[in-house]
Formats: C-alpha cells, structure tokens, sequence
C-alpha cells in the first residue's frame, strides 16, 4: 500500500531480499558457469553496499522475525549454497567487518569432499568445508543450513529416498554441530508439493527455492524467491536487484 507521495505506508511491507551465492572465489580458468563465482573483492563491494544504504545482512533463521512481521527494519538475507571452503576463506571476514549473519546450505554427505554432484559438467572440483571448518563457521555466530545429503534432484527419486535426503541431512548436521538446523535449500530449486511437505515433516520452519524474487510478508516460509548474484553480473545489477522491481518479473 503507498501513499501519494510514493513512500510505503507500512514499512512492514518492504520487501526482503534473499540474496543467493555460491563460490567467493575468482573462477579458475577453464571453468564452465562463471556465474557462480563472485571474487571475493566484488562481494567485499557488495557487502559495502548493503551497510552503505543501511541494510543489516542476516541469516535466514535471523531474518524469520521479520518475514514472519513480527519485526520491521531494512534487512537482506545472505545465503551460500553447497557448503564451499572459500565461503569460510573469503566470506566470512567481510561478513565480520560488518557485523552481519549469514546462512551457509550444507550437503551433509560431501563435507571435506568436492562438489561431486557437477564437477564433471563444470570442469572443476571444488572443496567443500570439512567437519572442524564448518563448525568454525557456526562458532562464528554463522547458521548452517541443510541442502540435502548428495545433492539429489529430489523430484526425480522415490519418496522414501527423498524423505532420507532432506531429513538425513538434517539429523547429520545436528549431530555435528549440536544445535538446531531450522533452513533448507532444495537442490537446483527443484521441488514441487511433495518435497515442500516432506520438509515441513521433517521439522525445518524455512526453506529457500531458486525461484526468482524478492520475499515479503506472508509468503510461504517453505518456499521462499531468491536474488541470484551473478559473478558476470555488472555492478549496477545488484542495486536494481535490490531497490526495483528487477526481480520481480518473471523470468524470460
Ligand atoms: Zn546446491
């Protein structure tokens, strides 16, 4: 609802940006996707940005307050998908220096391993946190997050496997970091129905799509749009991402 002058006039009503990464890393040559590497000066730059024009950036578990309505204030959300090592090596840093959370989406049965599930299509294997790196990652007062136990197209396997991959993964992260895992990320944002409810079965109270957009009040929890942030993006990407409604068109 906006008032003559343009101004919301309930600022409850700001939408939220979940803002999507992968790798904070210079893609290494040959590397197919470059997309999904953002170095790790341009998210030093980025991060600027967002304190710059008065964003607090948090984790999804502590921006649940405010897309549930309870809180109001000007928060964008930051999540890694996979579980990368460069996310502790570059990322976390930045996000001290500004005093933000973030949430980290693990696959529970490739830590300490590489991405095995697309190495061979992106021509690259790339490290994945280890046990000990992960929790620093928590200690840090980082969330982690569950994105299954292999990385599995979950429409494409049976229920009872499915089932396994989203509440295994779940139960492995737990166990390893002794605190709650409440987020969950679907695999390449594949998920329908059946995966959403299976999720809620398995007790996560979020769950993060790769569907394009910016959160706001009253969407599903267990469905939440993201801003992917593109290493080839231009600089002036993210701020139309951010401030427009360049993310709210549907996809072409
Ligand atoms: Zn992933």
């Amino acid at each position: 609802m906006w008032c003559a002058l343009g101004f919301p006039k309930h600022p409850e009503m700001r939408p939220i940006p979940i803002l999507m990464y992968h790798n904070i890393e210079l893609a290494p040559p040959g590397a197919r996707l470059r997309s999904l590497y953002v170095s790790p000066r341009r998210f030093a730059r980025q991060m600027r940005l967002l304190a710059w024009a008065g964003y607090r950036g948090v984790s999804l578990a502590d921006a649940e307050p405010y897309l549930r309505g309870a809180h109001q204030g000007k928060v964008a959300v930051i999540t890694f998908d996979d579980g990368y090592r460069d996310n502790l090596q570059h990322a976390l840093p930045v996000l001290q220096q500004w005093g933000f959370s973030a949430t980290c989406f693990v696959v529970s049965g490739a830590l300490g391993d590489c991405n095995r599930w697309d190495a061979a299509e992106l021509g690259v294997e790339k490290p994945m946190m280890t046990a000990a790196e992960l929790r620093q990652w928590a200690d840090a007062g980082m969330e982690v997050g569950a994105h299954t136990r292999s990385h599995v197209r979950l429409p494409q396997v049976a229920a009872a496997e499915a089932q396994a991959e989203i509440a295994g993964s779940k139960t492995d992260l737990e166990a390893l970091l002794g605190r709650d895992v409440r987020s969950f990320c679907y695999p390449y944002g594949d998920g329908g129905p059946r995966e959403r409810d299976l999720v809620a079965a398995s007790g996560f109270a979020m769950a993060v799509s790769t569907r394009r957009g910016r959160a706001r009040v009253g969407d599903d929890l267990l469905t939440l749009p993201r801003i992917s942030v593109g290493g080839h993006h231009l600089p002036h990407v993210l701020p139309l991402q951010l401030w427009t409604g360049y993310e709210d068109r549907p996809r072409a």
